[in-house]
């Protein structure tokens, strides 16, 4: 295995203002890999922003270590600062572009401040630029005179000018509507392979993390509660901050769902199906085998990066209980006895 590209060892940040001290994270562990797309969820005040700071050193830690890329971050000279940083692109909620600047100045402005002030190279690179997010009929626009999914695009053409190694993203579609958040979570999942660059993202929607990250950390309360595949984190939650922010995304009430798990009879689980195996029919002829019969209590189907995914609750009655979960097992699909 090759080292991980960034690694937080036992990393706290506390804000001071005046006398009062904000705990902002405290104790996180984390490797990200290179070539990767990592989440980070949390509520507001989570420590997600703070995170994300850190990374390219716009916040220092109070304590901790932090390393990337065979560098000690915490350790580097203004020089090493500045070189570090141009490894690192940021997109941010509200795109942050200049208003006064064009869209072709606006991605073009990292080029000049890494040096590269005039003539063909950079005329080339920001040409190739709005060609590759679909921009160059817009080079000559204003911020003002373009729409959300068009501005987050200059966004990330300006944040990859200087072709960094890692791309941060600042809940990168919350100003957006669904379509466009589906566009552009598209291009960067596009991105992601097409340059082998690694993704930290930051955001509140779990569905953000559903459709682009390979990985996930949930932040609570300025701890680490839970890391992991998003399939795994997502599908067998362990934490109830982690269970929160599932049930919210899938519009769950928790409550009303204990009234209905309440009123069914016999024994309560939960099926996951994953890949090709959740179009299969299945409760039907294990059904029969078993004996047993059943209701469902909810259903979801939906996708975790482009692979299929399916949840059942199921009351079961009756019948030869033990033969149910066998073949159930037997098909590869995960049950969790929830009473
Ligand atoms: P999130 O991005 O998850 O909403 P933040 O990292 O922005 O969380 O904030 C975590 C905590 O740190 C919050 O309590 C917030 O008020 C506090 N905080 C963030 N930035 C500062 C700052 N510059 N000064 C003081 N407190 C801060």
């Amino acid at each position: 295995m090759p080292p991980p590209l960034i690694e937080l060892v036992s990393i706290a940040k506390t804000y001071k203002t005046g006398k009062t001290e904000v705990p902002a994270l405290q104790d996180i562990n984390l490797e990200i890999e290179a070539g990767e797309v990592f989440g980070v969820i949390g509520p507001s005040g989570a420590g997600k922003s703070s995170l994300l700071r850190l990374i390219n050193l716009l916040e220092k830690p109070t304590s901790g270590r932090l390393r990337a890329d065979a560098l000690e971050l915490t350790a580097l000279n203004p020089a090493g600062l500045r070189r570090w940083r141009r490894q690192v692109g940021m997109i941010f909620q509200h795109f942050n572009l200049l208003t006064s600047k064009t869209v072709a100045e606006n991605v073009a402005l990292p080029l000049r401040f890494a040096g590269i002030r005039r003539g063909p190279e950079l005329r080339e690179r920001v040409t190739e630029l709005l060609a590759r997010f679909d921009l160059s009929t817009l080079a000559q626009r204003y911020p003002a005179q373009l729409s959300g999914g068009q501005k987050q695009r200059v966004g990330i053409a300006r944040a990859l000018a200087c072709r960094p190694k890692i791309l941060l993203c600042d809940e990168p579609t919350s100003a957006l509507d669904p379509q466009t958040t589906k566009a552009v979570l598209a291009l960067l999942n596009a991105i992601n392979r097409e340059f082998g660059l690694t993704i930290v993202l930051i955001t509140h929607e779990m569905d953000v993390i559903r459709q682009v990250c390979d990985r996930v950390a949930v932040l609570d309360g300025g701890r680490c509660v839970e890391v992991g595949p998003v399939a795994e984190v997502l599908l067998h939650p362990r934490h109830p901050a982690t269970r929160r922010l599932v049930l919210e995304s899938e519009k769950v009430d928790e409550t009303e769902q204990g009234k209905d798990l309440a009123q069914s009879g016999g024994p309560i689980f939960r099926l996951t199906l994953r890949g090709e195996a959740t179009y299969e029919p299945l409760l039907g002829s294990v059904a029969q085998a078993a004996g047993v019969d059943y209701s469902i209590l909810s259903g979801r189907i939906d996708r975790i990066k482009g692979v299929p995914y399916g949840q059942l609750t199921l009351a079961l009655v009756g019948g030869d209980l033990s033969t149910a979960l066998a073949q159930f097992a037997e098909r590869g699909v995960h049950v969790e006895r929830l009473r």
